[in-house]
């Protein structure tokens, strides 16, 4: 008789499945045959579907399958299909992922999709990898002609050979040599290019306030510093010096900047100091790019990287120092699930890595600076610019430049100091903050402008198109003849004006002049931003104009004017923040003039000139505005005195919307305040509620929120939850 044979045990694998219904933010149990490592992708049977997820934990049983089923109660699939061999998500990132959850009520899921480039996500439909051609030797002895020997030791040489450089070389002897089985074919995935920059700069010698300011930093201990620079005060440069000695520790750096910041200077400038050790990771960058670029760090190719937001979560190993440019921008903050903000990962990062973090800003956010005199980040500052010189800013009163007869868009004051500095071949730098030729029409009967159908905000005329366009969802429209409104032939008003319109009146006030437009409607075609910063720089015009894109980070010396058109538009939103991003705005694009050896000039045109964010920027007076705008935060309770958590309910129908903002209001109770219903304007053919909870204990409200959404079968798309908002709009 034989004996049965022993049954080999098995593994009970915890899976993260892709879902988007919170209620299934947990991990299911499968069975596998082999081992499988944390964080990696497998493909399960659910329900009907076959859906991606993630590895959590994967243990060894020798229980039996009946066995195993009379304990969980039910009996557990196998896992269909395993994705990947190493784990995508390494231990770090799969412990900030759930901690990232927690922080900002999304879905664990969420939180992995964020951190991937989309070549990997789990929702990617197998997204399609660029690969290459290589060849290598097979073990078959050949006889070779001589010109055959040559590429066959050419390969020998080199262990393996891209074909395409191959057949550069040899022309049509690798493919007979493949032929003839010397060479074998095989395919791998295309690894990103070095970024390679002839210029090698060296390091300034820094002076005695940067030096200050650096040592400030490496002879003490702190986890978090406030870098708090004026524009201009060679706060890159610190960045640079600390890196470098990061590097020569064997550590690695990360450097995050804004989105629209990241520009071919930055780029530039980075890539002169640290050559070949470099990554770049930016949304301008496309999905191959993008994973080119995160195997660099993932293979620890790549020791300092320069990106936006999500390169927060490239999976470096050894990190040793993290700067956040910029660190009030709003593009930290995503503004999809998960809603997190890239300064509290960088935080979270730090303490893993034991590195130090450094948020630099001229202007820092409000809660950054509140938190720096509170001793909770250490405050290093730079009072001096590197030049010693500082803008002149002259004021416009607008109401009563009208009424003086002078031009709306600019000025006679601007208009008499642009002529001066084109005079002296010196460049302009022109901001204003809004797209588009006029920004609405107005019905001439009815009073009524034309919104989107689709968004219910009003649409801006494109004169170069010929079109209205909605700035937020896109659509396009002609003007039409009759008013949707009211349906009166009798045409309509112009009211506002944008970029495209301020460049006409450039064009007509100084015929030849050169100009450059540099908004999102200029900027839509890859690249195109760099090649208009480029033309700038090589004086091929003397004014750049633009929205706040060109506000940021830019330096160029021969700038020595720069005129703001409309600068107090910003103060009419009703946010609670805007006073500080538009101080932010008029303060950084205040900055970008006089940043070689004169001193820059500023005009900053304003209808209210007392109000106390323009009042403080004429002064250039951040401590200030920060003062005042405290009191202000203070008397309506807002953060950084309390905390915030805005739930969004949207959807296509309207009562969906209504039926669930009704429900989340009844079950939302607490030490807090609950500020709703309030109806948001409808955006992108979706309806909108908010209901908003304003209190002093964030984990409270956070429990409460959690509690009231496990219950429910809504997605993550229908609620959406801002923990922390940046904005209400
Ligand atoms: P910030 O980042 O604070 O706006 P930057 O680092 O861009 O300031 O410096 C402003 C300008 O001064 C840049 O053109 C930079 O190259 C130059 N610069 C910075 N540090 C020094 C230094 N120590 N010596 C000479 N030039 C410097
Ligand atoms: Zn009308
Ligand atoms: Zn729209």
């Amino acid at each position: 008789m034989t004996t049965p044979c022993k049954i080999i045990g098995m593994y009970i694998v915890e899976v993260w499945i892709e879902h988007p219904v919170r209620s299934l933010d947990q991990t299911y149990s499968y069975l596998s045959n082999v081992e499988i490592l944390q964080g990696c992708r497998v493909s399960v049977p659910f329900g009907v579907k076959q859906l991606t997820g993630f590895s959590e934990s994967c243990t060894y049983t020798e229980e039996t399958e009946e066995q195993i089923k009379q304990r969980f109660g039910f009996s557990l699939k196998f896992i269909s299909n395993i994705i990947d061999e190493q784990p995508l998500i390494n231990e770090e990132l799969h412990d900030l992922a759930l901690w990232m959850k927690d922080q900002t009520l999304s879905t664990t899921i969420s939180c992995f999709q964020a951190m991937l480039p989309s070549i990997v996500k789990p929702l990617g439909k197998d997204k399609h990898r660029v690969k290459e051609k290589w060849v290598k030797l097979s073990d078959e002895e050949v006889n070779l002609t001589p010109k055959q020997l040559q590429a066959y030791l050419y390969v020998q040489q080199n262990g393996k050979v891209k074909y395409s450089t191959l057949r550069e070389m040899f022309k049509t002897i690798p493919h007979t040599l493949v032929e003839k089985n010397a060479f074998i074919l095989f395919e791998e995935e295309r690894d990103a290019k070095p970024i390679e920059n002839e210029v090698m700069a060296a390091p300034f010698a820094l002076l005695d306030s940067q030096n200050k300011a650096m040592h400030e930093i490496t002879d003490t201990e702190d986890a978090v510093y406030l870098l708090h620079g004026v524009t201009g005060s060679g706060k890159t440069e610190v960045y640079l010096q600390l890196a470098m000695e990061c590097l020569k520790q064997g550590k690695q750096v990360l450097i995050l900047v804004p989105e629209i910041a990241l520009t071919p200077q930055m780029i530039e400038r980075v890539s002169s100091r640290f050559h070949n050790a470099l990554a770049i990771y930016h949304s301008g960058l496309n999905a191959q790019e993008k994973y080119e670029q995160w195997k660099l760090v993932k293979n620890n190719q790549a020791r300092i990287v320069v990106g936006t937001r999500s390169a927060v979560f490239l999976p470096f190993d050894q990190l040793g120092l993290i700067v956040m440019d910029e660190e009030h921008d709003a593009s930290y903050k995503q503004d999809v699930q998960p809603c997190y903000h890239a300064r509290d990962i960088v935080i979270q990062r730090g303490k893993y890595h034991h590195c130090k973090v450094i948020l630099g800003s001229a202007t820092p956010s409000l809660d950054s600076y509140a938190r720096a005199l509170r001793h909770v980040y250490h405050l290093v500052e730079i009072k001096e610019r590197i030049n010693h010189c500082f803008a002149d800013i002259t004021l416009v009163d607008m109401k009563r430049a009208m009424m003086h007869g002078e031009s709306f868009i600019l000025s006679d004051t601007l208009k008499e100091k642009m002529q001066k500095q084109l005079a002296s071949h010196k460049q302009i730098i022109l901001l204003l903050n809004r797209r588009g030729f006029h920004s609405q029409l107005r019905c001439k009967s009815c009073q009524e402008v034309i919104r989107c159908p689709h968004c219910d905000i009003a649409m801006s005329y494109h004169r170069d198109i010929g079109k209205m366009k909605c700035h937020t969802c896109g659509y396009e429209m002609y003007v039409p003849r009759i008013c949707p409104h009211c349906g009166s032939g009798d045409g309509f008003t112009t009211f506002g004006f944008g970029t495209e319109r301020l460049e006409e009146e450039v064009h007509q006030m100084f015929p030849g002049v050169k100009t450059l437009r540099m908004d999102a409607d200029t900027t839509s075609r890859k690249n195109a931003h760099a090649k208009i910063l480029k033309a700038f720089e090589n004086q091929e015009a003397e004014i750049l104009l633009g929205t706040q894109m060109i506000a940021k980070g830019l330096d160029f010396p021969n700038v020595t004017l720069v005129g703001i058109i409309n600068g107090d538009e910003g103060l009419n939103r009703t946010d609670f923040r805007s006073a500080e991003a538009t101080f932010d705005l008029l303060m950084q694009a205040s900055g970008r003039s006089g940043r070689k050896d004169t001193n820059g000039e500023v005009v900053i045109q304003v209808f209210d000139p007392s109000h106390y964010v323009v009042q403080c920027t004429k002064e250039q007076n951040y401590e200030k505005f920060f003062m005042h705008e405290m009191q202000f935060r203070k008397a309506g309770q807002y953060p950084p005195y309390t905390y915030l958590i805005a739930i969004t309910v949207s959807s296509t129908q309207q009562n969906k919307v209504d039926h669930t903002s009704l429900l989340l209001m009844q079950h939302l109770q607490g030490n807090f305040k609950v500020i709703g219903i309030i109806s948001l304007l409808k955006k992108k053919d979706l309806y909108r509620q908010r209901i908003l909870l304003k209190g002093k204990n964030l984990d409270e409200m956070r429990k409460q929120v959690k509690n009231v959404l496990t219950d429910t079968e809504m997605d993550i798309n229908t609620i959406r939850i801002d923990v922390n908002p940046l904005t209400l709009d």
